[in-house]
């Protein structure tokens, strides 16, 4: 085929994914992430319930601040791998900080939690290993475990007969290690995964268990140190990787917290951590600062609590279907895809920024407004948004 065809091939893509309504429009800002935003081609500011900026620290000036001390002391970049000349005392500094919150023994930061767990699985586990993922695991996760040697086993999510099933059949297929997978929370549902059941079966196959606490760390569980403190197993899981871009100011890099040796080895061995550029300093900066202000009280965990039961009995009042739980990731189920598109768009319009989520981020049929609280919103903004939901929903149908 020719260079020409390559570039039709393209075209022929495109269409495709606009003509399927898979297209995902980018909406500019032009305003800080907070929970109000300015949105290029709307005439007045929206609330803004489809950040991962669940604090409401990634416009915190303390966080700006310290991360521009730490660009004025350290420079712009590393311009280095961590082994060559990359590593800043401040790297090390933030990765102790970050496995004492975690309660592991170190921590290795990574440029995001995509490259964590791309990194993760190939130097730890070989072919005589088998990894059992849950089958909503993170994009991340899949292709991380794909990078690897060991047997795949999936189990249906958060479903611990068929975890058990396949814990079974790993170990029947005369399996080395077992290392089970999970996203601590799933972003699409809302779910937090039971961990202390994840871990109670991993006692009885003596299988290593891992977390994907992206949706967690800063916010969940006892001050904010993520679901296995939650569920009161932080000893028992043996890997944690998670982001700094999410509720940790919303910068950006990932880490992966783990014992000693772990994460000894990973610094020989992975691979996106040997052959890409060290954190810049700036977001070490910001990331110790987002984590004093995370490990210094409980008032933003309180109020991000408190606005998610406000919005979750509010909609539920109002009459719509949602899903989750326990979490500030509230869904508000549509089904049909083109429905919770119009949504999204009349919503919009009436001052409140949410995405719709359809095929195949979800399942067909199960197309849905994801919404997510954050610290940063007041009680009369949720209530704003909750009424315009309710005439939106009225106006297309979904509501009677
Ligand atoms: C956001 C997310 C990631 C990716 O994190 P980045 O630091 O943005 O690369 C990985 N896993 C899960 C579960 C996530 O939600």
């Amino acid at each position: 085929m020719s260079r020409t065809q390559f570039y039709q091939s393209v075209d022929t893509t495109l269409t495709q994914i606009r003509s399927e309504g898979l297209w995902k429009p980018e909406r500019p800002l032009r305003s800080p992430q907070g929970g109000e935003v300015e949105v290029v081609g709307q005439s007045a500011p929206v609330l803004n319930f489809c950040a991962n900026n669940y604090l409401g620290l990634a416009d915190s000036p303390s966080i700006a601040a310290a991360a521009t001390s730490a660009m004025q002391t350290y420079g712009y970049g590393m311009a280095s791998v961590r082994f060559i000349c990359g590593t800043l005392d401040a790297h090390r500094e933030l990765e102790a900080e970050l496995a004492d919150f975690i309660g592991t023994d170190d921590a290795i930061t990574f440029a995001a939690c995509f490259d964590a767990n791309g990194a993760v699985f190939e130097p730890l586990l070989g072919a005589e290993d088998a990894i059992i993922s849950d089958s909503l695991n993170h994009a991340s996760i899949i292709d991380g475990v794909r990078l690897c040697k060991a047997a795949r086993y999936r189990f249906k999510t958060r479903d611990m007969a068929d975890l058990e099933t396949q814990l079974q059949a790993a170990r029947a297929s005369d399996t080395e290690h077992i290392l089970i997978v999970t996203d601590g929370v799933f972003s699409m549902d809302g779910y937090i995964a039971d961990l202390a059941a994840i871990c109670q079966l991993a006692d009885t196959y003596d299988a290593l268990v891992m977390v994907d606490d992206c949706h967690a760390t800063g916010f969940i569980g006892p001050d904010g140190r993520g679901t296995p403190a939650l569920h009161d197993v932080v000893e028992r899981v043996d890997i944690v990787t998670s982001t700094l871009g999410k509720a940790m100011g919303g910068g950006m890099g990932g880490f992966i917290a783990a014992r000693q040796n772990v994460v000894d080895l990973l610094r020989q061995r992975a691979r996106p951590y040997l052959f890409s550029n060290a954190l810049a300093p700036a977001l070490v900066g910001g990331a110790m600062e987002s984590l004093r202000l995370v490990r210094a009280g409980d008032d933003l965990r309180r109020q991000l609590e408190s606005n998610a039961t406000r919005f979750r009995s509010a909609m539920t009042t109002a009459g719509f279907e949602l899903t989750g739980e326990g979490h500030p990731i509230i869904p508000v189920m549509i089904g049909d895809a083109a429905l919770a598109a119009e949504m999204a768009t009349r919503l919009l319009a009436e001052g409140v920024y949410v995405t719709a989520f359809s095929y195949p981020v979800v399942p067909i049929g199960t197309a849905r407004i994801r919404t997510q609280m954050n610290a940063a919103h007041t009680d009369a903004e949720i209530d704003r948004a909750v009424a315009a939901f309710s005439r939106v929903g009225h106006e297309l149908g979904i509501l009677s």
